[in-house]
């Protein structure tokens, strides 16, 4: 595999796919740069939707596509923004009124439990009957309020108690080598090791 398509625009997501992917050799090009729209996410779990951005992305492009759907799931929220994440306050998208109406609703709450999930399914072409899927999980908290400039989405909010810190005051590397989506990543390179 020489050239892939990440099957998603969000810019986050794409910044730390180009960081993850680089020492792979592989040329790394975004739907956008293809002129290629969003898939619809309709569904209620993470990897029908990663599927469903895979499977539209790699038969738009003719190339393999590396698809991620990723959110984060609080347990006082009965696993709550979850698939809807990127979306939980409407649209337009964005993530400081995410993390604005998830403070909200978090108000009343002393469980702060909360997780980020990452499903990745990397396709070799649309039709592909065997695509490699892997997960991650990131286990932390929901601060009481918003801090640091780093990282994107609910970042400011998370809280990782294994490094006393928030995910937004982690350097690349730290969130990279804990994240859910570092963790699938490892996973998916070594399932793509097996198969070549
Ligand atoms: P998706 O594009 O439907 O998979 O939406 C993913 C959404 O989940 C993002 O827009 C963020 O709101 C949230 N999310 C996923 N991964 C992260 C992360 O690493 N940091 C912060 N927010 C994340």
């Amino acid at each position: 595999m020489k050239k892939l398509v990440i099957a998603s625009n969000n810019p986050g997501k794409l910044a730390e796919f180009q960081t993850l992917l680089a020492p792979l050799g592989i040329e790394v090009v975004t739907q956008s740069q293809l002129g290629i729209k969003e898939a619809e996410e309709p569904h209620h779990t993470f990897i029908e939707n990663a599927l469903a951005k895979a499977r539209h992305v790699s038969r738009e492009s003719g190339l393999p596509a590396l698809a991620d759907d990723s959110g984060i799931c609080v347990d006082a929220l009965n696993g709550m923004p979850g698939v809807i994440s990127a979306r939980f306050s409407g649209y337009p998208l964005s993530d400081q009124r995410n993390n604005k109406a998830l403070l909200e609703a978090m108000k009343t709450h002393t469980d702060r439990r909360a997780h980020y999930a990452c499903v990745l399914v990397l396709m070799r072409s649309a039709g592909d009957a065997q695509p490699l899927i892997a997960e991650g999980e990131w286990h932390g908290e929901i601060a009481l309020e918003s801090r640091g400039t780093g990282g994107f989405g609910y970042d400011p909010l998370f809280w990782v108690p294994e490094l006393g810190k928030m995910c937004s005051e982690l350097s690349h590397d730290e969130k990279h080598a804990i994240s859910h989506r570092g963790k699938a990543i490892q996973v998916l390179m070594q399932k793509l090791a097996l198969r070549t």
